[in-house]
């Protein structure tokens, strides 16, 4: 993993929020409060403008340097636990190094590790969590299989789409829509749908 690679990911991840703008705002209007595009917006913009900070550090320190801002720029339900993926993902890349994509998937699935915690949530909870989980779990059984890159990507964005398009037949149980009980149903998750749209962003650059 190469740092570089990290600052063209958030600039083309900014770009992504951007441009789904009313797709993110009217999900949240659905189910939730409506602000789930301002705080992603915000978040994207930070990391975005962090570039020139960023470029110097090692990948692991740069993670973790978006990791600590997010912490105190996207607010919400999704700031924490964004910020507490990145800074976990750096702490494994840290400890067991970067270099092969198995130990990238290792990385990715502490920082999803990460969020379980915090937010206490799982599989079928109609949170962002049903896109990470089974993105990281296909991560790393891909990068198990020694598959090349090329082929990772195409699984992980087929595996997004489809947990980002579970969570519309699910009941939520964690987060603001959790109060809404059968009156969720039929809603896309907005959380879900900006991680899969980060993961499909991040593949498509590694598609290039
Ligand atoms: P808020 O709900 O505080 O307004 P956002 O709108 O930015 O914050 O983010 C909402 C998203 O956060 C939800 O769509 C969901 O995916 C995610 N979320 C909320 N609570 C949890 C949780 N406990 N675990 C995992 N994800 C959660
Ligand atoms: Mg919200
Ligand atoms: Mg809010």
């Amino acid at each position: 993993m190469k740092t570089e690679f990290i600052i063209e990911a958030a600039l083309a991840i900014q770009q992504t929020i951007l441009a789904n703008e009313s797709t993110l705002e009217s999900l949240d209007r659905e189910i939730g409060d409506g602000d789930h595009y301002i705080n992603m917006k915000r978040g994207a913009t930070t990391v975005a403008e962090m570039q020139a900070d960023l470029a110097s550090l090692k990948p692991d320190e740069a993670l973790n340097k978006i990791g600590l801002k997010l912490l105190s720029t996207i607010g919400g339900a999704s700031g924490p636990l964004l910020a507490s993926f990145f800074m976990s993902m750096a702490k494994v890349l840290k400890e067991n190094g970067d270099e092969s994509n198995l130990k990238i998937a290792a990385a990715f699935a502490g920082g999803v590790q990460a969020i379980i915690q915090r937010g206490k949530a799982g599989l079928g909870e109609k949170t962002m969590l049903d896109v990470l989980i089974p993105v990281s779990n296909e991560f790393v059984l891909q990068a198990t299989q020694n598959n090349d890159i090329k082929l990772i990507c195409a699984k992980l964005i087929q595996t997004a789409e489809q947990g980002m398009l579970s969570t519309k037949d699910l009941i939520a149980t964690k987060g603001r829509a959790a109060g809404l009980g059968e009156r969720a149903i039929g809603h896309i998750d907005p959380g879900a749908k900006s991680c899969q749209l980060m993961i499909e962003t991040v593949c498509h650059l590694l598609l290039k």
